[in-house]
């Protein structure tokens, strides 16, 4: 289980670094980490807190989120991560929904007054006993009467690797957010290769910039941090370009992670060259697809030189496919690499269900230890995904070469079909970036009487440059793409509507666009 995993490396790494928290100005060794996990694992208990039992955790990235992460793990009670963003209607939805019991949340963040929200929705939330607020005088005593527990109950709960460790909701990039459910075995395992992957010892410290509710900072964040005895850094309570350069400079990270749309806004930074980033090796781009040229900058630009991509979903705890330091960097920086250990994967046809043939597109299906126990008490929805012979059907198009390696050229729901052409965006997105002036792009379908759907492309313009007209765009695809890849519309945005995890919400995206063409 997570807890005897993570006391294993308090024993051997007690006196390294654990945890650094830049914005708190605090740190943590792994000794000092375990005492505080352990005082709040058993303030919980005392509080009434069982196995099973939801405890919902609705802050952005502090170290207070990974006591809470590991003292639930201990407990067996099922931590339910609550997305940053959301505001007093989604965070009913998921009390309610997940039947929380006890929520441990930060008072306020930037404009969210996270307290004001609770109050209003607790009336109406039957299941809530307990509210704790991060720092505040219930979080202290919670922590105090903890410490002065007796400790022998903690060891007395009987755990397996199979139970219900962890309820995380989707990005909620296609659609509404579901709860996918994970067991210690499900994210412990994928927190640990994904340390292997990176080669990580209690030497390495690593940079998250990325969110501790989605599995990216809890999984492969924490978990692959502590499964290794490696340090976990806390650039700013989120995503902050400066905030994350200055910790790697300071720190001396060896990995940083992100979406890529992080990496593009740190390349971006224009005093970017004054950063020594000289300490970092490695890191993890994942979430969504990375154009090859910010890949190549990752590598050059920041030294990242053992840079992986990785491939996956909340659903599977999350990693699928990724490449390895060891791959040609032409692989390394054009696919999503090839099938994790111990998992599978296979593509096949939407359609018939039949495994394609190599090169040819279809839906990845990935089957292992990684696949979830199903989406919480949502059975309809659980058998949708996962087919009778534990295939999780992800909704990804994917092309697999014939060496294994992994393309993902879409989302089923993305793809465009425009006169009975199917048309991939990403295609046509990496091909807009290879423009000078084009900081960023990304291609929707849009509603068209005569094609059923034609193709808009969004734009976000370098600083400094004009915006590009559609014509002087069309003309840059006109002679490199297929003329029915070329997109119709285009339209100049300062920013992209975005999901708290970085990425881009196309379903929004065609609400406005298809408004914008009244
Ligand atoms: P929802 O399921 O709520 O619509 P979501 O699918 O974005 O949201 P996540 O589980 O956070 O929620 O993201 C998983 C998805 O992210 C994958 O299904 C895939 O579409 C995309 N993705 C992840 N990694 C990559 C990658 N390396 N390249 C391309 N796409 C990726
Ligand atoms: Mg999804």
């Amino acid at each position: 289980t997570i807890g005897d995993n993570f006391d294993r490396t308090v024993q051997a790494f007690g006196d390294r670094d654990a945890l650094v928290d830049r914005a708190a100005g605090r740190r943590w060794t792994y000794a000092e980490l375990a005492a505080e996990v352990d005082a709040l694992a058993l303030g919980l208990h005392e509080m009434g807190v069982r196995k099973g039992d939801r405890v919902g955790i609705w802050a952005p990235n502090c170290a207070e989120w990974t006591f809470t992460q590991y003292a639930t793990a201990k407990l067996g009670a099922i931590l339910v991560n609550i997305n940053p963003a959301y505001r007093s209607h989604e965070l009913e939805f998921v009390l309610g929904q997940a039947g929380i019991s006890v929520l441990i949340a930060a008072e306020r963040f930037k404009t969210s007054d996270y307290a004001a929200m609770i109050d209003e929705v607790r009336p109406r939330c039957q299941a809530l006993r307990e509210v704790v607020l991060l720092g505040g005088d219930a979080w202290n005593s919670l922590l105090e009467r903890g410490r002065a527990a007796d400790p022998a109950p903690l060891s007395a709960i009987q755990l397996a690797a199979d139970d219900p460790i962890n309820i995380q909701y989707t990005s909620g990039t296609t659609g509404f957010p579901k709860g996918a459910t994970l067991s210690h075995h499900n994210i412990l395992n994928n927190g640990f290769f994904v340390g292997e992957l990176c080669h990580y010892t209690e030497q390495d410290k690593i940079c998250i910039p990325v969110p501790f509710y989605h599995c990216f900072g809890m999984v492969m964040g924490n978990l692959a941090a502590t499964s290794h005895g490696a340090c976990m850094v806390i650039p700013a309570p989120s995503f902050e370009p400066k905030a994350t350069l200055e910790a790697v400079a300071e720190e001396r990270c060896t990995s940083l992670y992100g979406v890529p749309t992080m990496f593009i806004a740190e390349l971006a930074e224009h005093d970017f060259d004054s950063y020594d980033l000289s300490s970092l090796r490695t890191g993890i781009m994942a979430g969504s697809p990375c154009p090859v040229e910010v890949m190549k900058q990752v590598i050059e630009r920041m030294g990242m030189s053992e840079v992986s991509i990785c491939y996956g979903m909340t659903e599977t705890s999350p990693v699928s496919t990724q490449t390895r330091s060891d791959d040609s960097i032409e692989r390394r920086v054009s696919t999503v690499g090839r099938v994790g250990p111990h998992l599978e994967v296979k593509i096949v046809d939407p359609e018939t269900g039949l495994t394609a043939p190599r090169g040819e597109p279809g839906e990845l299906c990935t089957r292992g230890y990684s696949v979830m126990l199903g989406y919480w008490e949502q059975p309809d929805k659980t058998a949708e995904a996962i087919d009778k012979a534990r295939w999780m059907h992800t909704g990804d198009l994917a092309v697999m070469d014939d060496e294994g390696y992994v393309n993902i050229t879409g989302r089923i729901k993305d793809m465009v079909i425009r006169g009975g052409e199917n048309i991939y965006p990403r295609e046509i997105e990496e091909f807009l970036y290879t423009h000078p002036d084009i900081l960023d792009a990304q291609v929707i379908g849009v509603p068209d009487d005569r094609y059923g759907e034609e193709l808009m492309a969004w734009v976000r313009m370098r600083e400094g440059k004009p915006p590009l007209t559609a014509e002087s765009v069309r003309e840059f695809c006109t002679g490199k793409l297929a003329h029915y890849k070329i997109p119709r519309y285009v339209h100049i945005v300062e920013e992209f509507p975005m999901t708290v995890t970085g990425k881009i919400r196309k379903v929004e995206m065609r609400q406005q666009s298809i408004s914008l063409l009244g």
